[in-house]
């Protein structure tokens, strides 16, 4: 089999984009704005200002098409492997016998394993310009702590994160990832703050959830000095900073004439999703292409496919804005599936008015089909995915036997959001035929 160009399409360093797209510009109905849950009116920036810079809030409000990326970050996106390449899956092709073309965007290739410091290099950066020294977060499984803790050791900040105690228990590798890059990590619920003793007093073994951890981080923010918040998915600036990767994605397809019928990816807050899909749905809101685009998620945290469209809290202790977003209620408790960047209550207030307006539809895998993909996809093409990405993976093979079915030469992108290389209990349990099918 010879190598064709279109295997691998590689971009120039010059070709990092200079400027994030917002589809706030594009989109025919406005995305609803975060309320203030005690007036039910719009949060106002000043509301905001506590936890977040102001450059950060002033991208969530923007509706300006697009915004500059500054210099310093647009560098920092170097050290992430920017450009990324868009490859071909040709031997993925060859075993699932399909006609149709399968095509993934390389996020697996950042040094953080993840698409996740495509935000959090900005967050940190503005946060520095602002003069703030110190961040606070929450991690789930690790990926958005590792990435800002990547992020904070570049702009020389002060980092905290507050890891779900599962998790900070059970891949003790991302903690220290995160310790090599200099932030302080605490198991959550943590005796560090007001609320992680409260809840200590009342379970001390609790496991922790997502919710917690972010109330512990917000109130760590507001009582120490000169320290914001940032979070790594969910929220419209967060969804902005990911769209170098579907810029970079629609400056390939270009170079190899292609306009693809689908374009997968897989969805938790939905950072990645946005930041792949976001650009092409631009020209398709235009009218320019009729691209079908696709968001996955896993049948046991069916936000999209099974949730309601309307205001909620976005964390579990009701301490943020209300957000009009799908959501399955703040109260949720999520299965413990290994995908665990995929276990959040809601989806990002932008993807959902994608969504809810008619340009992208969702689909939900079961966590045991999902890892049936990935062993495929990595004995295919070598690459061991994040349980996350393989969501997408399974849906990309479905569409393309779906074109075998119906012999389409149809042509598939998804997006590669991680690598699976620190998630290899999920694997270990896969392999060993332990893992019992969560729905
Ligand atoms: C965090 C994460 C996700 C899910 O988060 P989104 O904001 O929906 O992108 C998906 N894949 C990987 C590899 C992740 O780390």
């Amino acid at each position: 089999m010879a190598i064709h160009a279109e295997d691998k399409v590689i971009l120039n360093i010059d070709d990092i984009p200079r400027r994030w797209y917002n589809i706030a510009a594009d989109l025919p109905v406005p995305i609803p704005p975060p309320l203030n849950p005690q007036t039910m009116e719009p949060a106002r920036p000043e509301e905001l200002a506590a936890i977040f810079p102001k450059a950060a809030i002033a991208q969530e409000m923007s509706t300006e098409r697009y915004i500059d990326i500054p210099e310093e970050v647009r560098d920092s996106y170097l050290m992430l492997g920017r450009p990324s390449p868009l490859q071909r899956a040709r031997r993925l092709e060859a075993f699932l016998k399909t006609p149709a073309k399968i095509y993934f965007k390389r996020e697996d290739l950042s040094p953080a394993g993840s698409h996740k410091p495509n935000s959090a290099l900005p967050q940190a950066y503005y946060n520095m310009k602002e003069g703030v020294e110190n961040l606070t977060t929450e991690t789930g499984a690790g990926q958005w702590g590792s990435a800002l803790a990547l992020a904070c050791a570049h702009f020389d900040m002060n980092c905290t994160v507050f890891m779900v105690r599962v998790s900070y228990d059970q891949k003790p590798f991302r903690r220290l990832i995160m310790e090599t890059y200099g932030s302080k990590v605490h198991s959550s619920p943590s005796s560090e703050t007001e609320y992680g003793r409260k809840v200590l007093k009342e379970r001390p073994d609790h496991p922790g959830t997502l919710g917690i951890a972010i109330s512990e981080a917000i109130e760590l923010c507001i009582h120490q000095p000169n320290t914001k918040y940032s979070l790594g998915s969910v929220l419209n600036h967060v969804m902005l900073h990911q769209t170098v990767i579907g810029q970079e994605v629609m400056q390939q397809l270009e170079l190899i004439d292609v306009v693809p019928d689908y374009m997968v990816g897989c969805v938790g807050g939905g950072s990645n999703f946005a930041g792949f899909s976001f650009p092409m749905i631009g020209k398709k809101i235009k009218g320019k292409i009729d691209t079908e685009f696709i968001a996955v998620e896993p049948t046991s945290v069916p936000s999209i496919t099974k949730g309601e469209n309307r205001y909620d809290f976005g964390d579990t202790a009701g301490m943020t804005p209300l957000l009009k977003m799908y959501t399955l209620g703040h109260d949720f408790v999520p299965s413990s599936i290994h995908a665990g960047g995929l276990r959040y209550h809601g989806m990002a207030p932008a993807v959902t008015a994608v969504v809810d307006q008619g340009f992208a539809r969702a689909v939900s895998y079961e966590q045991l089909q999902t890892f049936e993909a990935a062993i495929i996809f990595a004995r295919a093409e070598g690459i061991v995915p994040a349980p996350e990405s393989s969501h997408a993976i399974k849906a990309a093979m479905d569409l393309a036997l779906e074109a075998k079915r119906k012999n389409e030469e149809k042509t598939i992108v998804f997006n590669l959001s991680g690598h699976g290389l620190l998630d290899m209990g999920g694997y270990a349990k896969y392999l060993s035929g332990e893992m019992n099918n969560v729905r």
